[in-house]
């Protein structure tokens, strides 16, 4: 009793009384560099000239357990750019192959991401890795820079994730400098401090088992699972039990990108996280006018990344794993059965729970699939904003008399081309919700809990990456706020809200980054 007691006097500690480190306080070590060589290369990062600070997340930084006054020491900029190593790193740069665009690639590896190391505490165990920090020998020729464009944009969208409670890499800082970098014009390099318990990947995997070195693929597998997966050890075969953990956890994973309109750009193997978290955040978009077939990355020219089609290239690049794994395994019939009884599933009971959590629905029913169907439908064939109809419709009361309807749901149908079609919807899910009454002011609540107010709209980010590249930051650190925070109404930040603007039209994000 008194030991349970003493547990949870800790557990519920405030933040303010957990140790925080001073930057030359923290403790690196790294649990990667103690498998053998041939996964990875040692070797320090290489730094930027003069960095400066563009951004940094203080909650990022006390998760790691470093004390957030720490972000405006200029040792923090010098750490965090690659310009000097903290005490206990052991940099690398790690291998891996995977398929890119559903074509197998070969050998990729860290081309220009450096892990310094691991930092453990009572909130978990991190890795931090540099991205952009210069060359490796995995870097194919390219520069093994990142520009600042696209460093402000996995930083916030990192941010923006775990703001929406999908798992995701962190991310620390962006460090800039004026180093120039040669994308389709002249740009400047940045660093982006990239915080997660692994970087492992899907990829990471089927290298291995490309060149058939089963003795390291074991290995990988056993540190996955010691490390991180410790249940899988108790199962019949811990490695078709990876292989279950991985399906579910991408299943649940790719339900809340869909539930968000959240489209990764990119879902080639080796950016597939092996603990099911975001990974590589390139030329991603959040669903503003709703296209089920929208591609967000200019670079897929055959739309393999569509919305829509997230859940089958999951579940493919779920049989690239599992293909890979068969030497410590199974037959294959066996392991992509394993793949289909937890991804599915997995997705399919999540995303009805988020979209019955979108919709209001206080508890399932069971024609409620037909109401999510319809939804999307009015959706493909109206093409209103995505995030906007959501949380309009998150404000609308659950009964409403004739006479004041059209005031009513104004709002709502203002988002609409055909406004009948918008109140024939709105008949029928008020009918729903009346089979499972909740009071409504309640019900309002759990729905703008579930309905984000703010995404990072590609605009919100080319707004604060123009800024930045005349030499204001402020727009980074003011999105970064208010994206932690996008299901709360935040008045001061009222125009992250809107619809894309005019300027912002002819907007396009690639594979250049
Ligand atoms: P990505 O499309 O960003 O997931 O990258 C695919 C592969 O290309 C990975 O192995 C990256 O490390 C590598 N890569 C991408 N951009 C660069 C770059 N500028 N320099 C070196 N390697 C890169
Ligand atoms: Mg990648």
């Amino acid at each position: 009793m008194l030991l349970k007691f003493q547990t949870d006097d800790v557990m519920n500690a405030p933040e303010h009384h957990r140790r925080l480190a001073r930057l030359e306080d923290l403790e690196f070590a790294n649990s990667f560099a103690g498998l053998p060589e041939a996964f990875y290369t040692r070797l320090a990062p290489h730094g930027l000239p003069a960095p400066y600070l563009v951004g940094a997340s203080s909650e990022v930084a006390e998760l790691i357990g470093l004390d957030s006054d720490e972000i405006g020491r200029p040792e923090f900029c010098e750490i965090f750019a690659g310009n000097s190593l903290p005490p206990g790193s052991d940099a690398l740069a790690a291998v891996y192959s995977g398929h890119q665009f559903g074509v197998w690639a070969g050998q990729l590896g860290d081309g220009r991401a450096h892990l310094l190391g691991g930092l453990r505490n009572a909130s978990g165990d991190w890795e931090i890795q540099l991205k952009g920090a210069g060359r490796t020998p995995y870097s194919r020729g390219a520069d093994g820079r990142a520009v600042l464009r696209s460093s402000i944009r996995e930083f916030l969208c990192s941010e923006a994730m775990a703001g929406l409670g999908i798992p995701t890499t962190r991310a620390l800082a962006v460090v800039g400098a004026d180093l120039p970098v040669r994308r389709e014009e002249i740009e400047s390099a940045a660093v982006v401090a990239r915080v997660a318990p692994s970087f492992v990947r899907f990829g990471s995997f089927e290298h291995w088992a490309a060149h058939g070195r089963g003795d390291e693929l074991r290995l990988l597998a056993d540190y996955v699972i010691t490390t991180f997966r410790p249940e899988c050890r108790d199962a019949a075969n811990p490695y078709a039990a990876l292989l279950a953990d991985v399906s579910r956890r991408t299943g649940e994973l790719i339900a809340h990108w869909m539930a968000v309109g959240f489209m990764h750009g990119v879902m080639n193997t080796d950016n597939m996280s092996i603990l099911g978290l975001t990974l590589d955040y390139g030329p991603f978009g959040f669903m503003e006018a709703f296209d089920a077939g929208h591609i967000c990355n200019h670079s897929d020219h055959q739309g393999r990344y569509t919305y829509r089609n997230q859940p089958h290239v999951a579940q493919w690049n779920l049989y690239c794993l599992a293909e890979a794994l068969r030497p410590l395994t199974g037959d294959r019939e066996m392991v992509q059965a394993v793949v289909d009884d937890n991804f599915g599933p997995a997705f399919e009971a999540h995303f009805e729970r988020l979209m019955c959590a979108k919709l209001g629905l206080r508890e399932a029913l069971a024609g409620d699939e037909t109401l999510i169907g319809e939804t999307f439908g009015l959706l493909q064939q109206q093409r209103p904003d995505f995030t906007l109809f959501f949380r309009t419709l998150s404000h609308l009361p659950a009964a409403v008399d004739r006479e004041k309807q059209g005031k009513t749901d104004d709002p709502l149908c203002d988002l609409f081309f055909d406004r009948a079609a918008c109140d024939s919807w709105l008949a029928g899910w008020r009918a729903r919700l009346a089979q499972t009454p909740w009071d409504d002011t309640a019900r309002r609540a759990a729905m703008r809990a579930a309905n984000p107010k703010y995404v990072l709209r590609n605009w919100l980010a080319e707004g604060a990456i123009r800024k930045a590249q005349e030499g204001d930051f402020s727009e980074v650190g003011r999105l970064l706020e208010c994206l932690r925070h996008p299901f709360a109404e935040q008045p001061e930040f009222e125009q992250y809200a809107a619809l894309p603007p005019d300027w912002a039209s002819g907007l396009e994000v690639s594979c250049s980054s």
